[in-house]
This record gives C-alpha cells, sequence and structure tokens, in this order.
C-alpha cells in the first residue's frame, strides 16, 4: 500500500474511529464484487459511516487526498458499478439505515440511503401505504442503490422507474458538501431539479444518503394470470386491449420467450409446466386495482374473452397467493443464473413494436455466429425492456466482451439502447457511445467535472 494511503486511511480511523474502517481480512467478501462475480478485488479500506456528517468527513478527506472511493449499496448491481480495486477506498452505507419519517399527509416516506427495499416497503405497508418500487433484489438492494441505478424492476408498467418515486434527496458531493434536496412537495419549480442529477449517477456524482419517497394507497389484491400466445404480434394486441380495460391497474406484463420459460419451469417445485402444451410465447400478468369488492373478476372476464377469440391460446388465473407465487417463480428463476450458468447478461431497451422482430434477429444471429450457444429472453415489455442472458458455459473460449460487443452491434439499428434498468458501470462503459451521441457524453462529462473535479467518485464508471 502506498504510503499516500496509508496516511489517508489514519485520518480516516482519526476523524471517524477506528470500528468504522475495515482493511484486510475485516472486508468481507461481499463488499468484494457485486451481484455480476466480476473482478473481485479488496479495497484498500472500507468504511462504514453511520450519519450523514460522517460520509461527509470521509469525502473531505479522500477528495484533499485525491483518493478514489466507490460507493457501496446491496451489491445487487449488475454493471459492476459497486466493484472497488485495491487501490480505492469502499464506502458502505449499510450502516446508515432506517425509515426516518413517514407523513400520510403528504404521501411520503424519508429514509435512509442504506435501508433495504424490503424494510422500506414493509413499513409504507404497516402505515397503510404501498411503495411501488420493487424487484427481485428486494431483500438485499439498498434504496440508495436503487436510486444510485435508477431500477426499474416488476411495476414500472403502473408507476415507473425509481426516478418517479423520488421527491427529494439529499447527496453528499465529492468536496464533503451535504446537498439536502429533501423536498416532500409535487411541485417544486425553483431552478434545475438537482436530485435528478443523482438518480442513475452510478455513484459518480454523489452518495446518496437519504431519500424522501413517494407513497401510494395499497392496491387491492393482486390478481395473477399466465397466458400462452401465437407470437409477439399476439403480445402487443393483448398488452393494449389490457391497457385500454385496465389503465395502469395493470401491474406487471412480463413476456418469457420459451427457452426462458421451460428454464424457470424445471427449477420450480413440480418442475412441470401449468400448460398441457407447449407454446411460442408467454405472458406473466398482475392486475391489481383499488376496488377491493371486485376478486379479480373483471381481470378473469377480458381473459375469458381473448381466450375465445383466440386472441390468447391458453391461460392460467392464479386462485391463491400460493398459485401466484408459484408462477412468479418461473419468471424469478433469473436468480438462479448465476448458480447455474455463466450468465453474461443484456438489459437492452428497443421499441416495444420491435422487440418481437430483435429476439428472432438476435437469435439467429448468435445460432450463426457460435452455434452451440444457449439464449434465453425475457422482458418488461410494457417497458419497452427485453433481458437477454446468453449462458457462457455454452460458448467455451468465447471472451464475453465478444458476445457483448457482438449483442450490442445488434440493438443498434434499432436506435435502442444499451442499458434499460441496471446502468453503465464498469462492464458497459465502452458501449455508452452506442447509445449516447458525443454531444450527451460531452455534457454527462462537463457535469461530473463540475461536481467531482478531482475525479474521485467511482472512477472509471459510467464516463
Ligand atoms: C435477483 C436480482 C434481480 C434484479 N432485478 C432488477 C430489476 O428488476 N430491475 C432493476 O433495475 N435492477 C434489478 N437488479 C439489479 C440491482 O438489484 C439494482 O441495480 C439495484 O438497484 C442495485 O442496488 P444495490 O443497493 O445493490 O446497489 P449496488 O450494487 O451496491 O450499487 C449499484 C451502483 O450504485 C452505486 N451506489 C450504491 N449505493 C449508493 C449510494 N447510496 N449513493 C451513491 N451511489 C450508490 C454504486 O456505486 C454502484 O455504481 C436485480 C438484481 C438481482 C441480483
Amino acid at each position: 500500500m502506498s504510503a499516500p494511503l496509508e496516511r489517508t486511511i489514519a485520518a480516516l480511523r482519526e476523524a471517524l474511529g477506528e470500528d468504522r474502517v475495515r482493511v484486510g481480512e475485516q472486508i468481507g467478501e461481499r463488499s468484494m464484487t457485486d451481484w455480476t462475480g466480476h473482478a473481485p478485488a479488496r479495497a484498500a479500506a472500507l468504511v462504514v459511516p453511520r450519519s450523514t456528517e460522517e460520509v461527509s468527513r470521509t469525502l473531505a478527506i479522500c477528495n484533499e487526498a485525491r483518493q478514489s472511493v466507490v460507493p457501496q449499496g446491496g451489491m445487487t448491481g449488475l454493471a459492476g458499478g459497486a466493484i472497488a480495486s485495491p487501490g480505492d477506498i469502499a464506502l458502505s452505507l449499510e450502516r446508515l439505515a432506517g425509515v426516518e419519517e413517514i407523513d400520510a399527509a403528504s404521501a411520503t416516506m424519508t429514509v435512509l440511503a442504506g435501508t433495504t427495499l424490503q424494510a422500506a416497503q414493509e413499513a409504507a405497508s404497516a402505515a397503510g401505504f404501498e411503495l411501488t418500487l420493487d424487484l427481485g433484489a428486494r431483500g438485499s438492494c439498498q434504496i440508495g442503490g436503487n436510486l444510485a441505478t435508477n431500477a426499474g424492476g416488476n411495476r414500472v408498467i403502473q408507476s415507473g422507474t425509481a426516478r418517479e418515486q423520488v421527491l427529494g434527496i439529499e447527496a453528499v458531493l465529492a468536496s464533503g458538501a451535504v446537498l439536502s434536496s429533501m423536498n416532500k412537495m409535487m411541485k417544486n419549480n425553483t431552478g434545475y431539479d438537482l436530485k435528478q442529477l443523482f438518480i442513475g449517477s452510478e455513484g459518480t456524482l454523489g452518495v446518496i444518503t437519504r431519500a424522501v419517497l413517494r407513497l401510494y394507497p395499497p392496491r387491492a389484491e393482486r390478481h395473477t394470470a399466465l397466458v400462452a400466445l401465437d407470437g409477439y404480434d399476439a403480445v402487443v394486441a393483448l398488452l393494449r386491449t389490457l391497457s385500454a380495460r385496465f389503465g395502469n391497474d395493470i401491474g406487471a406484463f412480463e413476456i418469457m420467450w420459451p427457452d426462458f420459460f421451460d428454464f424457470g419451469v424445471s427449477l420450480t417445485q413440480a418442475a412441470r409446466s401449468p400448460f398441457a402444451a407447449a407454446h411460442p410465447l408467454y405472458a406473466l400478468i398482475e392486475h391489481a386495482g383499488f376496488d377491493a369488492d371486485d376478486n379479480g373478476e373483471r381481470f378473469a372476464a377480458v381473459l375469458a374473452e381473448a381466450l375465445e377469440s383466440r386472441a390468447v391460446r391458453d391461460a392460467v388465473v392464479a386462485q391463491s397467493v400460493a398459485d401466484a407465487r408459484a408462477l412468479w417463480r418461473i419468471r424469478e428463476c433469473t436468480a438462479e443464473f448465476p448458480a447455474r450458468l455463466d450468465p453474461i447478461n443484456f438489459d437492452v431497451s428497443l421499441p416495444i413494436g420491435a422487440i418481437g422482430r430483435f429476439v428472432d434477429e438476435c437469435r439467429a444471429a448468435l445460432d450463426a455466429r457460435w452455434p452451440s450457444n444457449r439464449s434465453y429472453y425475457f422482458g418488461h415489455i410494457g417497458d419497452s425492456n427485453l433481458h437477454v442472458t446468453v449462458d457462457g458455459h455454452s460458448v467455451p473460449g468465447v471472451a464475453h466482451h465478444d458476445v457483448y460487443a457482438f449483442v450490442y452491434d445488434l440493438v443498434v439499428p434499432y436506435r435502442g439502447s444499451v442499458s434499460a434498468e441496471h446502468g453503465i458501470g464498469l462492464l458497459k462503459r465502452e458501449f455508452l457511445p452506442l447509445s449516447r451521441s458525443v454531444e450527451e457524453i460531452a455534457a454527462m462529462t462537463a457535469i461530473k467535472r463540475a461536481l467531482d473535479p478531482n475525479g474521485i467518485l467511482n472512477p472509471g464508471k459510467v464516463v
């Protein structure tokens, strides 16, 4: 370890106390890489602050020493954004956790950044509200990480991405200055909306320490159905029918292509498809309105009409919470990908109408390039988001980078985006120019320089 780095760590210990600064074996494996498992490394030190003030002191000391700092949340990110290298200081928000206030009149929650999404959801629910942000990593990911990545998740079609849930933010700048924009109001047009800078900035512009989140009245019971369809045109037609009939009472519209569906089914307890036959496409749909007396009858009736008119091939409607969970388990098999595959993951965005064509083209192109490849496709189609996973085990000897470059090149002609929700982080940085113009990247770089002139915050990520 270099002498300046040793001096910085000593200064951090002195300012924060010994127990806030971990080194060597005190830094657990959890802090060494994110969910991608990419390039695990132990940072020079892991700082675990318990207050905004401690975050501020940490950054001021590191800024003075020109020392790089990598903010870490729940380490569930899928772009390598939270991975620190041996020359970095990692800053974990795990101890800055808790719900500070639920304001029932404003329908807001004030929450510390290290709070897990699940804990925040449970607190909202206990107060008679709903926090609509939801994703499979809810038990581990943190609010700060959700905002830093502008997480999407299962209910974007209903209430938008993380960005749409935020009214206020407190963030600490690289200099240590605390920028408090803890606004609770729906309307506030007093100049630039600074909080938006930090949402989706992946720890490169500031460390998020607190947020004011929007809460909603709880929806009545969710009704879940699995539907089999003829092809992609039928998917789009069904999405439009459901939107016209139910507006944003449709809480999830998840499309699974057969390879993905079969893989998901093989991991369920029954290991059997809910359908007697195989089908070209499957949709997992959730309806959640506000009318407690409806009991899902309108939703079931619309699906019955669709069956009768052959707009859908088959449908299974969950009759209990356990049934619904079993259906979701098929779709949430992605949590098992790291254990069972060598996943090369894509979370691309494409115009909704083009996604079916893209999947056919992508599959054909991968088959032509690497005939042994196995690839899996599912998407939050209502949000124009497609996930592709290529199993690296099926293309032995091929570098992940080559697969990334190959698939992203296919996205470009569609004017799609290389990241719909996971962010750019480390893994997609070189591909950013495929989705953003030279002028856009220049503007991002200028913002980065203005807020972090010494480039200490998460260097090498995003821009
Ligand atoms: C099973 C599973 C399912 C998932 N499903 C979805 C999904 O549906 N939709 C989706 O969008 N994502 C999904 N993800 C990805 C991941 O959960 C999200 O990106 C999540 O928002 C990351 O939160 P985290 O706390 O784990 O952040 P981390 O992984 O720790 O960090 C992610 C990035 O945010 C930065 N960061 C973290 N905390 C802060 C902070 N307080 N201030 C500033 N920067 C910070 C880090 O530096 C890094 O760049 C999934 C992941 C898994 C493992």
